[in-house]
């Protein structure tokens, strides 16, 4: 690792949205090293939120360049009723008055290819082709398939929901993440396709962002714009999916079988709906995976963030928002002032603290949200008071303003 003065040795597990945020918001002051075990960096193409949390965090200490990760903001939230389009509710979106900044939706490809190069100019080293097969927390060392190892002042494990390494911290077995009752059919299309639609021209015109919802009591249809494309995620129950389909076989694989399977689980929808999904050539299908509130995420030398900390269920748009929150409590706690290789434990045991709460209350409501829209049990809020709760953007130093970074 190349000196930096009283810099730490950082080592990141995995180099999604988690690992390459919190390498490029640590590298200003740190030697961090990034390894993924991928040859080749990808990223699936869909959108994605950059709410105001995460983009706080994203255009602030983690050092994105809005020219280069094209956005469009949010102006509206509208959700309709599924059978007959009624707008139940419309909410012009303000973002940076109405939620403390300012609300993107973006392309995962652009973002993530952008956090790398950032990572990188401020430093890091990123390797790919790099499996770590296991971490000592105590020791800080990482051990890589093949048998190399390599010691660390801090080793952050970013390997996402599946996470293998999650166990060193938690120091269990535990399979922390579980399949929710739920799938979503995904689907990415270019906005052009929607030129030749008059009720739909609105979305290729690509003036502003939105969230577009149509609710049923188990079903649920959601559409944003991004840059050039039109995100689409319709979320059922898998009981009512595998009684449709027959229990076949659909997948991740993006294919025409899957829109066809799409289309006949939403044929009861309101017309407009019908009409867009007419226009969806491939779709793919993803099982709803949740992660349980963990109690602590650190251990020693090593720290879980990201989808290995806290994966949530897709309803709020909140995971990568987390993965940047986290990178920006890291900056906060590990940037400001020295911290020296003896602090370490002691440092992340303070960033557990700051973020736990945050954390589960966001989990909590990514849950609540996946109830049925007539869910009354006085637990379920409306959209504008999940999104007030979980976009108000609240800094890791605003959750406990009296404690000093070190104390
Ligand atoms: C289609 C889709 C749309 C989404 N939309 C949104 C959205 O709008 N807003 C939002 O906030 N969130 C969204 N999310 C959630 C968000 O994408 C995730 O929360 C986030 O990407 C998690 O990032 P991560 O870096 O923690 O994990 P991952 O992206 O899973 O990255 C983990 C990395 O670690 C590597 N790795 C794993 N094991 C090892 C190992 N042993 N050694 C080395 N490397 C390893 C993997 O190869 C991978 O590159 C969406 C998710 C999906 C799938």
């Amino acid at each position: 690792m190349t000196n930096k003065p009283s810099s730490l040795r950082i080592i990141i597990c995995g180099a999604g949205i988690a690992g390459l945020a919190a390498a490029a918001a640590l590298a200003t002051h740190h030697q961090v090293i990034v390894l993924e075990r991928k040859e080749e960096l990808t990223e699936v193409s869909y959108a994605i939120n950059l709410k105001p949390n995460a983009a706080h965090a994203a255009y602030g200490v983690v050092g994105l360049d809005p020219s280069k990760v094209r956005g469009l903001p949010c102006r509206e939230i509208i959700e309709r009723d599924a059978a007959n389009g009624d707008i139940k509710m419309h909410k012009p979106v303000d973002a940076p008055a109405d939620f403390g900044g300012p609300w993107y939706f973006c392309q995962r490809t652009e973002l993530h290819a952008e956090l790398l190069a950032t990572a990188k100019a401020r430093g890091a080293k990123v390797i790919l082709g790099t499996e770590i097969e296991d971490v000592n927390a105590t020791h800080g060392v990482v051990l890589i398939k093949g048998g190399d190892a390599m010691v660390a002042d801090m080793v952050l494990i970013a390997d996402g929901i599946s996470s293998r390494l999650r166990k060193r911290v938690l120091q269990q077995e535990t399979d922390y993440r579980w399949d929710s009752d739920q799938v979503a059919f995904r689907a990415f299309v270019p906005a052009e396709r929607f030129r030749d639609q008059p009720e739909l021209k609105w979305l290729a015109e690509q003036k502003s962002g939105g969230l577009y919802v149509w609710a049923a009591q188990k079903q649920r249809v959601v559409v944003y714009p991004c840059p050039d494309y039109v995100n689409l995620v319709a979320i059922v129950d898998k009981a009512h999916l595998q009684r449709q389909s027959g229990g076949s076989d659909l997948g991740r694989e993006s294919n025409t079988e899957t829109a066809d399977a799409m289309r006949s689980q939403f044929a009861d929808f309101d017309s407009t709906v019908k009409k867009l999904l007419d226009k969806v050539p491939h779709a793919s299908l993803w099982p709803l995976f949740d992660v349980s509130c963990l109690p602590y995420y650190e251990r020693e030398r090593a720290l879980l963030i990201g989808d290995a900390a806290h994966a949530t269920l897709p309803h709020q748009g909140q995971g990568a928002s987390l993965a940047f929150e986290d990178a920006e409590g890291l900056a906060y706690l590990f940037c400001n002032g020295s911290v020296t290789p003896h602090d370490v434990s002691r440092v992340l045991k303070k960033f557990t603290e700051l973020r736990r709460a945050r954390v589960h209350m966001i989990q909590h409501f990514s849950r609540v949200m996946a109830k049925p829209a007539s869910y009354e049990k006085g637990e379920k809020l409306d959209a504008l008071r999940f999104a007030a709760q979980t976009l108000t953007f609240k800094s890791i130093a605003e959750l406990e303003t009296s404690t000093a970074p070190h104390d």
